[in-house]
Formats: C-alpha cells, sequence, structure tokens
C-alpha cells in the first residue's frame, strides 16, 4: 500500500466507539488494494458528542467518505446534507459519500443480507418475506426489502414498543409509495408467526434470539411443521454459524443451501459501502479468500467488526 499513497490519495475510515478492533481497514483496503485505487481507510474513535465535529473535519479535510458505526449512526444521520431513502426511513447511517463537498448519508446494513441471499442465489424480488425483530438490524432490512421489490413483509417482534416504531416506519413508507405490503405483529401471535411462514418464500430472523453466549439455543420458531421444502432462512446471526434456528430448518425440510447463517452479511453491507464510494463491484470471492487466509493463520477474525453494527 506505501508504493501508491500520493499526495493525491483521498482518505476514508470508519468513525465509532470503539472502532480499534473494527475489520473495516482491512476490508477496504484490501479492495484498493486490489483495483489499485488511490485511497487509504483507517478508524477513527468518535463518540456521539463528537459526530458534528467529525462530519466537518470529514468536509475540511475533503475525505471521500466514511462508514459510521455504534453510537454514532443517528446523529449523523442528523448531520447530512442529504440522506438516501433508506437512511431517510429508518433514520440512521452507516456509510457517508462526500461528492465534492455535499455529504450523502447511506445505509447499507439490509443491503447486506438482500446480497448475500442474492450471493445464495436468492432474490427478495416479488417475494413473501416473514422478518423476526424489530431492532435496528431488521429494520434496515425490511426497509432495504421494501424498497428493492419484496411482495410482503411480515414483521413479528417480542416487544411492542419495538414494534410500533416499525410500525411508524412501515407508515412512513407506504405514504411515500412504496408499493410492499408491511404488517407488524407481536411474536404472541404464535399461531400466525407459524402459518405466515408455512406461506413464505423467505424467513429472517434479525433478533438476538439464538446468539451466542445469552441466547444460544433458543429460537421463536416452536412449530416445526412451519417449515417447508421451499422455504429459504436467513440467520444474521454469526456466533454460533448454525443457530437452533438454522439446524431446525435443517432437520425439517428445508435444503441445506437454503439455510444461510450471518456471516456474510458483514462483507455485502461493505460491497454495499464500497459501490458507493468507487463506482465498483467489491472483489467478494477475492476478499473472502483472502479473509479465510487469514483466519487460517490465526489473524484475529473480520467478523469482531459486527459487534459494532447496533445503532
Ligand atoms: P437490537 O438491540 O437493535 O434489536 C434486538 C432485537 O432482537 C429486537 O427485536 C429484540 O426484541 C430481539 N430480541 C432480543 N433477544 C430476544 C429474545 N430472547 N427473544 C426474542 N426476541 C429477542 O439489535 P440489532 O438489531 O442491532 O442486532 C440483532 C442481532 O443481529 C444481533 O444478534 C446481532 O449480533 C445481529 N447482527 C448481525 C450482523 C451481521 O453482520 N451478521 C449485523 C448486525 C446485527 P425486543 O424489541 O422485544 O427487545
Amino acid at each position: 500500500m506505501d508504493t501508491r499513497i500520493s499526495g493525491k490519495t483521498r482518505l476514508l475510515g470508519v468513525i465509532g466507539k470503539p472502532v480499534g478492533h473494527s475489520g473495516s481497514p482491512v476490508m477496504y483496503n484490501f479492495c484498493f488494494d486490489y483495483y489499485g485505487l488511490d485511497g487509504v481507510y483507517l478508524a477513527f474513535e468518535c463518540d456521539e458528542s463528537q459526530v458534528k465535529d467529525t462530519i466537518a473535519a470529514i468536509r475540511r479535510l475533503n475525505m471521500r467518505g466514511a462508514n459510521v458505526t455504534m453510537p454514532c449512526k443517528r446523529e449523523a444521520a442528523r448531520n447530512m446534507d442529504r440522506l438516501s431513502p433508506a437512511a431517510k426511513f429508518i433514520g440512521a447511517v452507516n456509510t457517508i459519500v462526500n461528492d465534492n463537498g455535499v455529504l450523502t448519508g447511506h445505509i447499507t446494513d439490509g443491503m447486506g443480507v438482500v446480497l448475500d441471499l442474492a450471493d445464495h442465489g436468492h432474490s427478495i424480488k416479488d417475494k413473501d418475506i416473514v422478518l423476526l425483530g424489530a431492532g435496528g438490524a431488521a429494520m434496515a432490512i425490511m426497509v432495504q426489502c421494501a424498497l428493492d421489490g419484496a411482495k410482503s413483509v411480515t414483521v413479528f417482534n417480542r416487544g411492542r414498543e419495538a414494534l410500533e416504531k416499525a410500525r411508524s416506519v412501515g407508515e412512513n413508507m407506504k405514504a411515500d409509495g412504496v408499493a410492499c405490503r408491511m404488517e407488524f405483529f407481536p411474536v404472541a401471535e404464535n399461531a400466525l408467526m407459524h402459518d405466515r411462514i408455512r406461506t413464505a418464500d423467505i424467513l429472517i430472523n434479525a433478533t438476538s434470539a439464538g446468539m451466542r453466549p445469552m441466547a444460544e439455543g433458543v429460537s421463536l420458531i416452536t412449530d416445526m411443521t412451519a417449515f417447508h421444502e421451499d422455504l429459504v432462512v436467513y440467520d444474521v446471526i454469526y456466533n454460533p454459524p448454525v443457530t437452533k434456528l438454522m439446524q431446525d430448518a435443517l432437520d425439517n425440510g428445508c435444503r441445506p443451501e437454503n439455510v444461510i447463517g450471518g456471516k456474510g452479511m458483514l462483507l455485502w453491507q461493505g460491497a454495499g459501502a464500497f459501490k458507493l464510494y468507487s463506482g465498483l463491484d467489491m472483489p467478494a470471492q477475492e476478499l473472502k479468500a483472502f479473509l479465510a487466509r487469514r483466519e487460517k493463520e490465526g489473524t484475529e477474525p473480520l467478523m469482531d467488526i459486527a459487534e459494532n453494527v447496533p445503532y
């Protein structure tokens, strides 16, 4: 990399706290090297109270852009010149692009799931989707699926508060002309939830149920007859790599190639951001091979960054 840094090299970075363990610098610098792009990507610690100044620095230093992680995503959205449709509906930003001094905030977390599904051969277009959860990750997924042409997204969440917030995002989208049918129910409507899965094309778990160590072995799906051969099951959880939900799906008729864990979500949300910065496709297969080599050599796995994703 040092051979290509020049007086014209553009700076990019990730802002948030903590960022010391972020995998983003490795991921983006690999991509700059791959294409020979004149950019360099670093991590900058920034808490919520420093977001305004940090964004002023992005302008002042003419940085090409930045990724934003917790706890800065919402405050960053309040300091943009423009917001992408998804960022506007969610009120949070994970990618800032600087075009000649105009800062546009995007959110690519939902793209992470949509692109990962596509990488596994599944389009969300015209599909009926059941989405478990109404937290930060779930909202990003709901909005992206709706914007990208899903036929319906039915959201089930344990708590009422987040569910009502999700409903209001859905209503805003509807008022804005988004055609996708969005419905919202508590998980307590258990029979309805299982019925919806029976007729769904894709089931996405975006809750922490199943996550190691707090909720390992937990799944919201309790009636195994809801799984079916044509169902695609995506779990945003990446630790453990096979969650209880995924194992249950595998044991009850879902095809192995249609049961997908959350490991790819980080990579593909990065691919979304890289495209916004550079206009180029992330060299995903080469990056995957590079990361696999690093893991084999015992370097800290890149997935650690995903702990930074919550809002
Ligand atoms: P939030 O705290 O914003 O939301 C958590 C969601 O999970 C809420 O809907 C919450 O429901 C629900 N939930 C938590 N525990 C349970 C439980 N035991 N039973 C039922 N519902 C539960 O977190 P995020 O949305 O940011 O993250 C959610 C999950 O997604 C995490 O496991 C995280 O690691 C993973 N993730 C993975 C990424 C990846 O790259 N693969 C990226 C981002 C997140 P309620 O409202 O009732 O509390």
